[in-house]
């Protein structure tokens, strides 16, 4: 599941079932031969169990089991915890549960890291990923919001203590002026308001720039050098923090805005140079302070070009991690799916029959297969073309894909052979009802739409599984009914006896 957290899956499993399977499974663990790792260790594992209701969601069933494992570290790890019933929790729901590792830890010994032996500890008895009714309260829900809202906190405390220098130490001593003491603590009370207000309450989310980055930087490098300009006193701080200001860009904006907030900063500088320099030609520091604008500008700017090149390989790694997370959908894709029809392929279909015959042998939940084959598919190619006859497969999934149960499940076995597995099912009559249900829909609708009066019909072979029959052997048997269905004049769909 993550790190040393495994999930374990129980199908059809009642929470004492679950207990009794976890059990068994912790005194394998106890009895596993862990002192050939190292004399002194020995592992146990805390588990929280939920059954899952089928009215909640698959996260709020995850939510309870990790709930009763956070109860059973706290009761003092190596227990099993069994999560409050969700509100219609089924006795036959499936079974989530969470396990998750502790170690006893063993003496320290001298030389066990020379040995190379590094045992990661055993997880906190409070998981890091539960927050604080404060923190709730401060970062919301909304996970995705919690590293701009962290960004906007950081900069709300950098100005917090911009306003207490200025009332407590820039005012009384006579270096800020109260005029523009009053300029300075209202706009950088606004900026450590506003931003954190409107990225907190989700209203940036949907803009290009949800943590107001830019706009911050900006804001920031405007009162910097408004500071330099009307601050004798703070002019050195004022560089560095504009210089801070523009790192906090470093990792989110895009290399043309790096480019934009570092020329912005150093225009800014550029004009106070010539301010000074047309206003102040005769004072004795005007060199001195001209070349330390200067300095700025030039520095100012040789940031900004290695923030560029910082955020072009960083755009380059995220294009080049979503053309990976891209290719990787597409494989899985490609391994599960038929790419015409989009159903499940021939050996996801295999797995999947392979799945149901386990459940089967253990709760005795029977399933059907059917086997069917298009009428006279060739035909179709012969007189219309291969691609009337691809139209026609794609149409029929549709069709099949809407007309049936959500948990019946159809894929294509090949050419223009398609496989049916019907699970749940107390008698073939069920699997009966479902194939009639398609072959009426195929006959009803125009699938060939080259030919609309043509009217397209398959034949299907029906067995269901007996306790213990391979896979092999079932489908053996769906094809042979599939062929006495076309013997006896296709169009319909015939049941194999066992
Ligand atoms: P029957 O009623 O006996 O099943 O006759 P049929 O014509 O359907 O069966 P046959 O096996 O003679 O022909 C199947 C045809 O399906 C032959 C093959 O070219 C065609 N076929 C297989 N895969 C595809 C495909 O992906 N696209 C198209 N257009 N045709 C396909
Ligand atoms: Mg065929
Ligand atoms: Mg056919």
């Amino acid at each position: 599941w993550g790190g040393e957290e495994f999930l374990l899956f129980l199908p059809a499993t009642t929470p004492a079932e679950a207990q009794t399977c976890i059990q068994r499974l912790r005194d394998a663990v106890a009895q596993h031969p862990w002192f050939r790792i190292h004399p002194h260790l020995s592992v146990t594992f805390s588990a929280g169990i939920a059954a899952h209701d089928w009215q909640a969601s698959v996260d709020v069933t995850l939510n309870r089991a990790d709930q009763a494992l956070y109860e059973a570290k706290a009761q003092g790890r190596d227990q099993v915890c069994e999560a409050q019933p969700g509100l219609t929790a089924q006795a036959q729901a499936p079974i989530v549960s969470i396990l998750a590792p502790t170690q006893a830890e063993p003496p320290p010994r001298a030389g066990d890291l020379d040995n190379g032996w590094l045992l990661s500890r055993s997880p906190s008895a409070v998981p890091t990923h539960k927050d604080h009714w404060f923190q709730q309260w401060v970062f919301g829900h909304d996970e995705s919001l919690r590293p701009w809202i962290q960004r906007c906190l950081i900069a709300s405390g950098i100005y917090v203590s911009l306003i207490l220098a200025i009332v407590a130490y820039g005012v009384p001593s006579g270096l800020v002026s109260p005029r523009w003491a009053k300029v300075f603590v209202s706009a950088d009370l606004l900026a450590a308001i506003v931003p954190l207000l409107v990225v907190r309450s989700g209203l940036a989310k949907k803009w290009n720039d949800p943590g107001l980055t830019l706009v911050q930087i900006l804001w920031g490098c405007a009162l910097c050098t408004l500071a330099f300009l009307t601050v004798p006193h703070s002019r050195a701080y004022d560089i560095q923090l504009l210089c801070v200001t523009l790192v906090f860009g470093l990792n989110h904006l895009k290399p043309i805005q790096a480019v934009l907030a570092g020329g912005f900063a150093s225009i800014m500088f550029m004009i106070i140079y010539l301010i000074q320099t047309h206003a102040a030609m005769a004072a004795a520091d005007d060199l001195a302070l001209r070349l330390q604008l200067l300095m700025a500008a030039t520095i100012i700017w040789l940031l900004t070009l290695q923030m560029r090149h910082h955020c072009n390989i960083r755009e380059g790694v995220n294009q080049e991690k979503r053309r990976l997370l891209t290719a990787m959908e597409q494989l899985r894709q490609a391994i599960k799916f038929d790419p015409l029809t989009q159903l499940y392929n021939r050996p996801h279909m295999n797995s999947l029959l392979e799945d149901e015959s386990l459940r089967h042998d253990r709760t005795g939940s029977g399933f059907c297969v059917a086997l069917i084959d298009l009428d006279h598919f060739k035909a179709i190619n012969d007189q219309l073309g291969h691609q009337a006859g691809d139209g026609v497969l794609k149409r029929f999934s549709a069709c099949a894909k809407q007309v049936l149960r959500e948990t019946d499940t159809i894929g294509r076995w090949g050419g223009e052979e398609f496989v049916l597995l019907v699970p749940d099912i107390g008698s073939v009559a069920q699997g009966f009802k479902a194939v009639e249900r398609l072959r009426e829909m195929v006959q009803s609708q125009v699938l060939c739409k080259d030919d609309p009066a043509r009217r397209v019909t398959f034949s299907a072979g029906l067995a269901i599984r007996q306790a213990g029959e391979p896979i092999a052997a079932l489908l053996e048997r769906a094809d042979s009914a599939l062929y006495a269905a076309k013997q006896q004049g296709r169009n319909r769909c015939i049941i194999s006896q066992a």
